[in-house]
């Protein structure tokens, strides 16, 4: 029974073993095992007969061999000692388990004579525990992390008065929001704008400071650009601290901390009502100049000092029977299409296009495409700062020409048509007065009376007959001027001969009138002159200054050598002109309507357009310094001739 027993306890000892979790290992004072129960296989992969090969310290990490070992010797420096020990094992597979021994000296026991070795698999245990440590380890970083959290927050605390102070300082308005879309902030010059305190901007406060028809659609971008975290660029009317509402440019942008959390929104306001003003005459501007442009009632077109072409509307197309690519070629130089002539007067008109940045109408020929002439009318104003592109406007003066051609053509037939009866009129009085002066036998005292009284009358027709010559040859130089018919024989002149022979003819005419001469110490002034032409300027002017002044007072003729010019002045104490007569006396058919200023013969109003039109036709220029009541100064200019010996 006792045997039964015992062997019942052996068998039921060994089931217990073989179906233990635990594995059960017996090992030998150097550690070879001698013994190990099934569940050895579970926990590191070899069989018991396996295990049984090896030593039990070549499974064990060599990281946790020096403490296993020490363990052992004091074990079995002590029998009957237990102890406990975690090490890694090493799997047949080669993995690593973490396994907990427990081992008891038994050497001493005569039955068991072994290390007995408990072996538990703790590496779940060990997986979990290492997790709960990087938990551990987690939840002290995190610790440290807030610790390093509330230092930031102590420097965003000084970076916020930092920048609170730089904010408040900056030329713009700037304000920040939370992450619930209200305003936690108004710089300085948000508040001296609007004149509000903060408390009553924070929030949804500053909104009550937009314009009403502005509020809504102000309040659609901010929230839509918030919510989609979005930058923002808008503009709305924000009522000033004195009550006028302007417009300004709010640019808003999100925040992010450095580790990418969303702190809400800052944003920077300018006002911008001035720009947007001059934006919105530039806009004005931008549309009368296309209205201008498109009408088509001129030719417009851009462009350069070089005559580069940058843009042409229709009507120039038209105009000038080019395509729009052919004169926006690069090639094209707008000036190719002018008559030489006019190429200078083109230079001329850059040169003040630049200086002034507009040049005054002027009249130009252009060649059509086909060859025809294109007279135009051109003004031009720069449409940049710097002055080199212009939009140049082309007015088609044809028709206008063409009526003035058939004007002069009718008035230079007219004056012919009238000067040849006229020349056999004068003709014949000549030769009736010639006849009177030889009569050759002395008359009745009745005839004689009558044929002095007919000698008187027919001088006085003479008189008559002169001043329409005059008036008709005027009309013919005009005409002739129109028509560029008027030709010059330009000879080398000495200026002080013609000066005075006019004079002297003058003087002869009108021996009561006192006429002055002051000529330069040189007797010879060289010119480049219709010697004809020019006397008939100064007969003009001097003509002109008999009429107009005074019987009594004296007329002065100088003339003057300056440095590149001749100048030639003739002066009077007559009426004097106003400076708005002064502009117009040079038109044609204009005469001063103010009492005085009719000559006794009733002119044109000529002379002085054509005195002006030779002396421009010799490259000189005319002029008058005059005043009311105090006389006028009329002057011609001539350029000096080098001195060589005169034909
Ligand atoms: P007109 O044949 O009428 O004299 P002009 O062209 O010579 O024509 O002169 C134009 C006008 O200028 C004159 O009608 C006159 O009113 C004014 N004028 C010209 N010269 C003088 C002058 N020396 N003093 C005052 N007015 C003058």
């Amino acid at each position: 029974m006792s045997l039964e027993i015992s062997m019942h306890s052996d068998r039921c000892f060994r089931a217990l073993i073989e179906h233990s979790t635990d594995a059960i290992a017996l090992l030998n004072p150097d550690g070879t095992v001698t013994y190990a129960s099934l569940s050895i296989e579970r926990i590191l992969g070899y069989t018991p007969q396996e295990f049984i090969t090896i030593n039990g310290f070549d499974v064990i990490h060599p990281g946790d061999i020096p403490s296993f070992a020490h363990t052992f010797q004091q074990l079995l420096a002590t029998p009957g000692l237990v102890d406990t020990k975690q090490f890694r094992g090493r799997h047949k597979d080669g993995t690593w388990r973490w396994v907990e021994a427990t081992v008891t000296n038994l050497l001493h026991d005569p039955d068991v004579q072994a290390i007995v070795t408990n072996l538990h698999d703790i590496t779940e245990w060990k997986q979990a525990e290492e997790e709960l440590k990087a938990l551990a380890e987690q939840k002290e970083r995190y610790v440290g992390a807030t610790i390093v959290k509330i230092t930031e927050w102590k420097q965003t605390e000084e970076s916020e008065q930092l920048f609170r102070l730089l904010a408040d300082g900056a030329p713009v308005m700037i304000w920040t929001s939370g992450i619930d879309k209200l305003c936690t902030y108004f710089n300085a010059p948000w508040l001296a704008f609007t004149g509000r305190t903060i408390e009553q901007e924070l929030g949804n406060g500053w909104a009550e400071g937009v314009y009403p028809a502005d509020k809504q659609r102000c309040l659609d971008i901010y929230t839509s650009s918030f919510d989609a975290r979005k930058p923002f660029s808008m503009d709305y009317r924000l009522r000033r601290f004195d009550g006028q509402y302007r417009w300004v440019l709010d640019n808003g942008i999100p925040f992010y901390t450095p580790d990418g959390t969303f702190t809400g929104y800052i944003g920077s306001c300018i006002d911008i009502t001035e720009r947007r003003s001059l934006e919105q005459q530039l806009q004005y501007s931008e549309q009368k100049l296309r209205s201008l442009v498109e009408s088509n009632i001129v030719g417009v077109a851009v462009t350069d000092a070089e005559g580069r072409v940058y843009e042409v509307n229709n009507h120039l197309v038209q105009m000038l029977g080019y395509s729009q690519e052919e004169l926006l070629s690069e090639t094209m130089r707008i000036q190719h299409l002018l008559v030489p002539e006019y190429r200078e007067v083109r230079a001329r008109a850059w040169k003040t296009l630049v200086s002034q940045g507009a040049s005054l109408p002027e009249e130009k020929v252009y060649v059509r495409k086909d060859g025809s002439l294109l007279p135009t009318l051109v003004a031009a104003a720069t449409i940049n700062q710097e002055r080199s592109r212009a939009l140049v406007m082309f007015l088609d003066i044809s028709d206008r020409k063409e009526a003035e051609r058939r004007k002069q053509e009718f008035l230079g037939m007219v004056s012919h048509e009238l000067r040849t009866p006229l020349t056999a009129i004068m003709g014949l009085i000549e030769l009736a007065l010639m006849q009177i002066d030889l009569r050759l036998r002395s008359l009745a005292p009745d005839a004689e009376e009558l044929i002095n009284q007919v000698e008187q009358v027919l001088k006085r027709a003479s008189g008559q007959v002169e001043i329409e010559t005059r008036l008709v040859e005027e009309l013919l130089n005009v005409s002739r001027l129109e028509l560029h018919k008027f030709e010059l024989s330009l000879r080398r002149e000495n200026l002080v001969t013609i000066v005075q022979e006019t004079v002297a003819n003058q003087q002869q005419a009108a021996r009561t009138r006192h006429i002055e001469l002051a000529l330069p110490p040189d007797e010879v002034v060289p010119v480049m002159v219709d010697a004809g032409r020019i006397g008939q300027v100064l007969t003009n002017y001097l003509t002109n200054a008999l009429k107009y002044a005074p019987v009594d007072r004296a007329i002065s003729v100088r003339l003057e050598v300056e440095a590149s010019v001749v100048r030639v002045l003739v002066r009077d104490q007559g009426p004097g002109l106003t400076l708005e007569q002064q502009q117009h006396i040079w038109e044609r058919f204009y005469q001063v309507a103010a009492p005085g200023h009719q000559g006794p013969d009733g002119g044109l109003g000529l002379g002085l357009a054509i005195a002006k039109a030779i002396i421009e036709h010799h490259h000189g220029q005319v002029g008058v310094e005059s005043a009311p009541g105090r006389g006028s100064t009329f002057w011609f200019t001539l350029p000096r001739a080098s001195k060589e010996t005169l034909e």
